[in-house]
């Protein structure tokens, strides 16, 4: 597959008036530049979404499908060359990059099965001769807009339902990330999504040229992926239009060691909960929360799986973890560090990386409180942050203790906990002895300031459907 770096727009690659480049991460080198869309190729974008609508909407639902199963497996087809432009511009080690086109992949395919979801609920009447119903209809063309960290999973998640439930998408990707995104229109192209369908326009400038994408009259749908900061500014830019919003916002993930935990397991999910894509994450453990009798063995445990990670490039095989993102993140990485000792947190691997490097080294700190800086922000780089408890009470009291509500994660054997935490904790996703939680078939997504919407799953469909309601006396 050659390159794609033009926008795609209305079933063609469209060449920008502007380009912009795109970086490694590791090392700063271009890997390519790329199409800078501005306001009239937005445009462009969206008379090409709102042209496709009619016929894909009136699409079979099994014919939808059937070209989402071909999209799904032509990605994995080409599973290594999308994995190493994944890792050329996010920087994830090259075996997280295949798990991230398998699991993108496998939102297509999820829902190329509910797109033959009839869409027809039939409502018994009380009168004879009255037939009621209420039909799921795609609600028009949508805006998705997504971040850097999954470039591929974060664009099949909302694709998939929206194809599926017969909608049209203008994609705006991450600016560090659009090859990812405009290597997935190809595929698209390939397997025959009609023209217009599905639109990808890379950016610069995503305040600006997102905020007009959002505020645009021809778009009736936003679905977004990123901050929680932004995801506030998008909800303002679509209330005017009355435009519907759904929004996978930012975490702030407890994760909890119980004294009745089995400490391997628990070990073996904080590794994946915390160092997945190097900490860069929106469910990553952002906060150990462990149970005082058990914190210096569980830490110890800790501290010598983390001595077993490499950090290195991530396309050199064998690592675990790559760079962060940019020079931003090392930045925030090395401010939040830098307070929680200089309020007292103990270092107990690991120092505030500096600045030059992305390349940043695991930190665990002991001692967290909740007046430091990394108690309340995403941390977003490979850091551990270790607070312990007395009880059961204090554990979910901490655990609640943020305006975030995405994920938890708690061990323990104790199945009565297990139910208690079920229905304590304020979030939209919890792992019980489990730290894989995402996946096709569950709902994914948060609670206060983490968001709402759900994608994946059955509910999937429900953010791009609209319900019509007929009451029929038919002669
Ligand atoms: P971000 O800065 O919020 O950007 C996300 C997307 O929004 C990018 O495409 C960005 O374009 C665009 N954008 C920026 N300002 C905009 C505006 N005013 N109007 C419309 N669009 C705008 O987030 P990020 O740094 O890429 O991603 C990291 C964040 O995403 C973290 O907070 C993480 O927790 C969250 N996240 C959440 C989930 C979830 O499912 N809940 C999953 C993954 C990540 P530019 O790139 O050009 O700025």
């Amino acid at each position: 597959m050659t390159l794609a770096t033009d926008a795609y727009i209305g079933g063609a690659w469209r060449a920008a008036p502007a380009r912009f480049e795109v970086r490694d991460p590791a090392d700063g080198a271009v890997v390519a530049d790329v199409a800078d869309c501005d306001e009239a190729m937005i445009d462009a974008a969206i008379g090409a979404a709102m042209r496709a609508f009619p016929s894909w909407r009136a699409t079979p639902g099994r014919e939808r499908g059937t070209k989402l199963a071909a999209f799904a497996d032509r990605m994995l087809g080409d599973e290594r060359v999308l994995a190493e432009l994944c890792t050329a511009e996010n920087g994830k080690p090259i075996k997280e990059a295949i798990a991230e086109v398998r699991y993108a992949a496998s939102f297509l395919r999820w829902f190329a099965e509910q797109a033959e979801r009839d869409p027809r609920e039939t409502i018994a009447s009380e009168r004879a001769g009255q037939d009621l119903s209420a039909t799921r209809e795609p609600i028009g063309p949508c805006a998705l807009i997504t971040p850097w960290n999954f470039p591929y999973a974060m664009i099949t998640r909302k694709l998939g339902a929206a194809l599926a439930a017969g909608c049209t998408v203008v994609i705006k990707p991450a600016e560090q990330t659009p090859l990812s995104a405009l290597a997935l229109s190809a595929h698209a192209h390939a397997v025959g999504i009609p023209a217009g369908v599905v639109n990808v326009v890379p950016a610069s400038d995503g305040g600006r040229i997102g905020g007009y994408l959002v505020r645009a009259p021809g778009i009736r749908k936003v679905s977004f992926t990123g901050s929680t900061e932004v995801g506030r500014a998008i909800q303002r830019a679509a209330a005017d239009d009355l435009k519907r919003v759904s929004l996978e916002l930012g975490g702030n993930a407890p994760l909890l060691v119980f004294a009745d935990a089995d400490l391997d397991v628990a070990t073996a999910g904080s590794i994946i909960a915390k160092f997945r894509n190097t900490g860069q994450t929106c469910i990553a453990a952002n906060r150990f929360l462990v149970e005082r009798s058990v914190a210096p063995a569980f830490q110890a445990s800790l501290v010598a799986a983390i001595g077993k990670l490499v950090l290195g490039r991530g396309r050199d095989p064998g690592v675990d973890l790559g760079p962060l993102i940019d020079d931003a993140a090392v930045a925030k990485v090395a401010r939040l560090v830098g307070d929680a000792i200089a309020r007292g947190a103990q270092p107990v691997l690991g120092s505030p990386p500096a600045p030059g490097s992305r390349m940043v080294a695991p930190v665990v700190l002991a001692g967290v409180r909740d007046d430091m800086q990394l108690w309340r922000e995403e941390i977003f780089g490979p850091v551990v942050a270790i607070r312990t408890f007395a009880d059961d009470a204090e554990a979910i009291r901490l655990a609640n203790d943020t305006e975030f509500g995405l994920a938890a994660y708690a061990f323990t054997r104790d199945p009565a906990r297990a139910e208690r935490l079920r229905d304590q904790l304020e979030v939209g996703m919890l792992g019980v002895n489990e730290a894989a939680i995402s996946m096709a078939r569950a709902p994914f997504g948060g609670v206060k300031h983490s968001g709402y919407g759900r994608e994946g799953s059955t509910h999937g469909l429900d953010d791009y459907t609209q319900l019509k309601f007929v009451a029929a006396r038919l002669p």
